[in-house]
């Protein structure tokens, strides 16, 4: 990449050349990205934002890589992620505020330490703050966007700008965020609620994902929305693809909308079992089932 060197001398952060991806996802795929940087503060952030921009380096913004599919040929540009930085998390009242490289599980757990509602059913779902609003993550009823107040997100420009959910949109694993506005933190106030209640919602989305989820493998979730009146994965299962294995990756025996990397799989291997998914469906339901992980380095759009 030009201008990494120059790059080099102005941050403060962490950064790393040619760094595998693999290391960041947790499908454990991703060839190299020319540079993974972890910015120290919110300046330094603000100085390589701008520093990208003005160079048209192309910049990507990742939380733990458990929603990502990472091309086996790496990244042009940069890759920038919270990682230690970003990780104040303070509760006063109701109010929580978090920054966006807080594992949204110490959310959750901290949350229900203080008898706090709103947030226990997205108990197990792996990930950072960061990457739960891009994604509008939800489980068992709830959603991240539900007890959200405000949001800090910083553009290309290196400014701050705050929404509040009147200025954003959710839906069900949608968010409106720019693909270039790199979350810094959000607040939300939660709900004082009787531990036992807490304690039901929490055990009830324990056990619904313990029982229906491959989570021994490695996998990045769902990799299909569910369509309308319809689960991915029971179409998947009905086109008789449960199972099915294409180099490494496999269809998961146990949740056909999981697709895991048995060790050795490429971003190739899932691509394909991708496409043949869709395929399948559509020829057999005339549904398109529409991803809900996220792509990057690849050059076709799916
Ligand atoms: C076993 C398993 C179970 C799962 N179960 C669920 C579930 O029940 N419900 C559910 O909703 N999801 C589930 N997921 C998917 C995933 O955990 C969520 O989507 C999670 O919120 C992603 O967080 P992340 O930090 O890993 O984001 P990443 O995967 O790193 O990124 C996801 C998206 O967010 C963007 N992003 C991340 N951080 C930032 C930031 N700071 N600023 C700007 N953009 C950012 C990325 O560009 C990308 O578009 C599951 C995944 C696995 C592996």
């Amino acid at each position: 990449m030009k201008n990494i060197d120059k790059l080099k001398s102005i941050i403060r952060g962490k950064i790393k050349e040619n760094e595998m991806m693999a290391k960041h996802t947790y499908y454990g795929i991703g060839g190299p990205a020319d540079a993974y940087i972890t910015p120290q503060d919110r300046n330094d952030l603000s100085t390589i934002l701008q520093y990208a921009n003005k160079n048209s380096i192309p910049a990507y913004f990742i939380g733990s890589g458990s929603n990502l599919l990472v091309s086996d040929e790496g990244i042009n540009g940069l890759v920038l992620s919270p990682g230690k930085s970003f990780k104040h998390l303070e509760f006063n009242d109701c109010n929580l505020f978090a920054e966006s490289g807080v594992m949204l599980g110490r959310i959750v757990r901290e949350s229900i330490k203080r008898n706090l509602s709103g947030l226990e059913s997205l108990i197990g779902v792996p990930g950072t703050l960061g990457g739960a609003l891009v994604m509008n993550a939800g489980a068992f009823g709830g959603e991240i966007s539900n007890y959200l107040q405000s949001v800090d997100v910083m553009n290309m420009r290196g400014e701050i700008v705050s929404y509040t959910p009147k200025n954003l949109d959710f839906s069900y694993r949608f968010s409106s965020f720019k693909t270039t506005e790199f979350i810094i933190s959000a607040n939300f106030i939660l709900k004082e609620e009787d531990a036992n209640i807490i304690k039901k919602n929490k055990d009830h989305a324990n056990k619904g994902r313990k029982m229906n989820q491959p989570l021994k493998f490695r996998s990045a979730g769902s990799v299909f929305k569910n369509p309308k009146n319809f689960a991915a994965g029971y179409l998947i299962d009905k086109v008789g693809l449960k199972g099915t294995k294409i180099g490494d990756a496999e269809i998961s025996t146990q949740h056909a909308n999981f697709f895991i990397n048995n060790g050795k799989a490429s971003s190739s291997d899932i691509l394909n079992l991708i496409y043949l998914a869709k395929e399948r469906v559509k020829q057999e339901f005339n549904i398109n089932l529409e991803l809900e992980i996220k792509l990057i380095g690849f050059k076709e759009k799916i």
